[in-house]
């Protein structure tokens, strides 16, 4: 089933239910103190804050989102683009947990032949909060889904919440079994590959304040007007309904790993550390082209900044891949041709966006020559004296002088057997903006604190309050 097929069959099936269909907003974020649209329910922030009344009772859309968040999973797990599309159905202060559960497995289960997904209920598990005693009994009683595939966790999986005082609530996960092949049994609570997480649907139930942590705060009230909030991965539903391996292999992106292939002449699938590398310049090459599409230029700050990072790093994927010379070229075309069937407005930006993607290419590429020569020579002075370490001024040097990002400097050292003195760069990096915000104040100019972006949190400390690390991470300051 082809990825805008299934969209189209989401979208159909709740505008057959009385929802609004309503149109993706934009990648930048609608909300001012974001920078982009992290997740389908940041257009929706007013209505479900209950600020502004909502428009419509029911809506449904397909949302596209960014998340820098999850930049370092790219390509190593099945599941994780920078860019992607949510698709939701929601509820403001109409229908609640039945209706959404009870929907959700209606059109996961309908077979292709009447218009559903066709999953076969054997492959399905859901998680629930651990004292959503109603969900559970929804999913057991109505629903049919045996007890044992029904698991209950915590705070930290399954209760949504924005980190501010307002809406919040218990989530109800959908997961797919990807099988025996793919990990040891015990369903979606044993965090493995194995069980991909398809939809979340949040039903914010409560107000809440006082906020101490993400397990301790004060439920003010049970809301008077309760919302659902689902969030389905498009690519998700599309890499298992395809019967491929992930989401990069899936009609809107493939096209891109193939081209990536030919032009390095390395075959996809016959090396590990090659295969992700083309899934990396396949995901950041649509993520770049779709934000370029919404107006993000490259540069040196805030959303620029993003889109310059995720070109910078298809072009170091490629050099990685033996490729000397621009590729762009060559790439974006393709990915164009792959998403403008879902995104008919590519066709009369494409010029422009290849124009910019060009321009970045051209300038990242004579950096890269000028900083991998410095960086040459400093790792060959570390290892001649013995030294496991790249010094961290090298580093700045690189960094502040001659625009080297500082992941690369950690990416080739890494690959040289070395580390880098990252306590030093840390500190030249803290005086630098101290220095630059003093001359900021003296110039009265404004000037953003881009660490927020540079400083992408490591896997494992991200698993903190839901939704609100990702408006952290994107927050404008
Ligand atoms: P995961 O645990 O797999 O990282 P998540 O819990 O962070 O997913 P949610 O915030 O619940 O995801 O988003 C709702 C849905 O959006 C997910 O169930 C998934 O199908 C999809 N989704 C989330 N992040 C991504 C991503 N980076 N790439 C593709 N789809 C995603
Ligand atoms: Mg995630
Ligand atoms: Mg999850
Ligand atoms: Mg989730």
């Amino acid at each position: 089933m082809e990825t805008a097929e299934i969209r189209r069959r989401y979208l159909q099936f709740f505008a057959d239910r009385g929802h609004t269909v309503v149109p993706s907003a934009s990648l930048v974020s609608p909300d001012p103190s974001l920078l982009f649209t992290v997740a389908g329910m940041v257009p929706f922030i007013p209505y479900l804050n209950g600020t502004v009344p909502a428009p419509y009772p029911r809506a449904v859309d397909s949302q596209k989102c960014i998340r820098t968040l999850d930049i370092e999973e790219v390509g190593r797990t099945p599941r994780h683009g920078t860019f992607f599309q949510m698709l939701g159905n929601w509820s403001f202060g109409d229908y609640f947990k039945q209706d959404a559960i009870r929907w959700a497995w209606e059109l996961l289960t309908t077979s292709e032949a009447d218009g559903g997904f066709g999953f076969d209920p054997k492959d399905l598990w859901v998680t629930v909060f651990q004292d959503d005693d109603e969900a559970e009994a929804i999913w057991r009683d109505e629903v049919g889904l045996p007890a044992d595939r029904i698991q209950r966790l915590g705070y930290a999986d399954n209760y949504w919440m924005t980190g501010q005082p307002g809406p919040a609530g218990p989530d109800s996960e959908i997961f797919f079994d990807r099988g025996p092949a793919y990990g040891a049994d015990g369903g979606p609570a044993t965090g493995d590959d194995r069980y991909v997480e398809i939809w979340n649907l949040v039903f914010m139930q409560y107000e809440i304040a006082n906020i101490r942590s993400k397990e301790d705060f004060d439920v003010v009230r049970e809301l008077p007007n309760k919302n659902v909030d689902t969030g389905m991965g498009l690519e998700r539903v599309a890499f298992i309904k395809q019967g491929v391996e992930n989401i990069y292999e899936i009609d809107q992106i493939r096209p891109v790993i193939d081209a990536a292939s030919r032009l390095s002449g390395r075959a996809y699938g016959a090396n590990a550390e090659d295969d992700v590398r083309m899934r990396v310049v396949s995901d950041h090459i649509r993520s770049a082209m779709m934000l370029m599409l919404d107006g993000v230029t490259p540069s040196n700050e805030g959303r620029g900044y993003v889109l310059r990072r995720l070109l910078r790093r298809s072009v170091r994927a490629m050099r990685l891949l033996g490729v000397e010379g621009a590729t762009f070229g060559e790439l974006f075309p393709v990915s164009r041709d792959a998403m403008s069937a879902a995104y008919p407005e590519l066709l009369p930006e494409s010029g422009r966006i290849q124009r910019l993607a060009d321009a970045e290419e051209e300038s990242f590429l004579k950096t890269l020559v000028g900083g991998t020569a410095i960086l040459d020579t400093a790792i060959e002075r570390t290892r001649a004296a013995g030294a496991e370490q790249v010094a961290g001024d090298t580093a700045f040097l690189l960094h502040d002088t001659y625009g080297f990002p500082i992941d690369l400097t950690l990416e080739v050292a890494e690959e040289a057997g070395l580390t880098v003195d990252r306590a030093a760069f840390d500190r030249l990096m803290q005086e630098q903006r101290s220095r630059a915000k003093a001359d900021a104040k003296a110039k009265k100019t404004a000037l953003a604190d881009l660490s927020v972006y540079s400083d992408f949190r490591a896997k494992g400390e991200t698993a903190f309050l839901g939704y609100s690390e990702l408006v952290a991470e994107s927050r404008v300051l």
